[in-house]
């Protein structure tokens, strides 16, 4: 017999939450396909996009199955409809207590199989729903994850090229301005043989955490490297970026990261550019980071502007 999608779908969510792992799209798959008897090796790890679509194959079967199901309920109620329709035309017509007894019942049995028809039907499709419900919960998680740094929660650079792109476009476009600050923390290895790598990870976290509170929705913060950030300014110009890098300096200098009790003073350098017309956001970038060497050179904590 054909295994059915949404059944399939469901034991393979139970599996994975059995088996304590995370319910990404690759697992799903993985399960499902275990599950469903499919041959063939399990697709590789970073397949991402391969296994995205076996999870849409899933949502398929699940969707076609919910076709196939309302489409028989339909016909099937139609039938019963039939034969309450021609037992009520009889009752019209019948003489005889006896038969007017048959058609009641006749009538009652339709009506009562109609009822857990749509009962059974009704909680098959809160079944397809709560578990379509489950796999668009996990594949909105999944892609998030795919876009943030895992330490921090700020974009990583697959997201970074994703907005960059954009934002480029975008101000090449409406010929707006857009600017970036690429950040980097001073002396942070001597946070890290100081306080220890946990120490490092958690000034990370602060950092990010400061940096969201002084940007607007609208502004991106991308762990560009190990303890090096972009921040990514949509119609803001070189004064305007300035502006937000001061008032990010000020942030942090008034909330130091405590730890174990005691604050730990630390500082950044930075390097701004602003976008040249007919510039690719690559180029920016690394105008950005010449502009951070600079300021790394000129004794640090400070912010530096990129030549044009
Ligand atoms: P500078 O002022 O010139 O930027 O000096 P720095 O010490 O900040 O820079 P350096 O490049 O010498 O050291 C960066 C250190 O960051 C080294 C590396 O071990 C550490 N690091 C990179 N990623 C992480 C991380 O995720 N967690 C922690 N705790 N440390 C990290
Ligand atoms: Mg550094
Ligand atoms: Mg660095």
């Amino acid at each position: 017999m054909h295994p059915n999608p949404t059944d399939l779908a469901r034991a393979a969510l139970l599996k994975i939450t059995e088996q304590g792992l995370p319910p990404t799209p690759e697992n799903y798959s993985r399960f499902y396909h275990v599950l469903a008897g499919n041959t063939g090796a399990a697709p590789p790890d970073h397949a991402a996009v391969t296994n995205c679509g076996a999870v849409l194959t899933i949502i398929r079967d699940m969707l076609g199955e919910v076709t196939e199901r309302t489409g028989g309920l339909a016909s099937n109620i139609q039938k019963q409809n039939q034969t309450i329709k021609s037992s009520l035309d009889d009752l019209t017509q019948a003489q005889e207590k006896k038969h007017v007894l048959e058609l009641l019942d006749t009538i009652l049995t339709t009506t009562s199989s109609i009822h857990s028809t749509v009962e059974d039907a009704h909680l098959d499709l809160a079944a397809t729903k709560m578990a379509l419900e489950h796999v668009k919960a996990e594949l909105q998680e999944s892609r998030q994850m795919m876009q943030e740094d895992w330490l921090t929660g700020a974009q990583n650079r697959r997201a970074m090229d994703h907005v960059l792109g954009k934002e480029v476009a975008r101000a090449q476009r409406s010929a707006t301005k857009l600017s970036v600050a690429m950040l980097d923390i001073d002396h942070f290895k001597h946070v890290n043989d100081e306080f220890g790598h946990d120490a490092g990870d958690k000034l990370l976290q602060h950092l990010t955490l400061i940096t969201k509170s002084v940007l607007r929705e609208s502004d991106s913060l991308v762990r560009y490297g190990g303890e090096e950030f972009l921040i990514i300014l949509p119609e803001t110009d070189i004064k305007g970026c300035e502006f937000v890098m001061g008032r990010l300096q000020q942030a942090f200098l008034n909330n130091p990261m405590q730890y174990e009790g005691k604050p730990i003073p630390v500082t950044f350098s930075a390097g701004l550019a602003r976008l040249k017309p007919d510039e690719n956001g690559h180029a920016m970038v690394m105008r950005a980071d010449t502009a951070l060497y600079e300021a790394k050179q000129a004794g640090r904590n400070c912010v530096k502007i990129a030549a044009e």
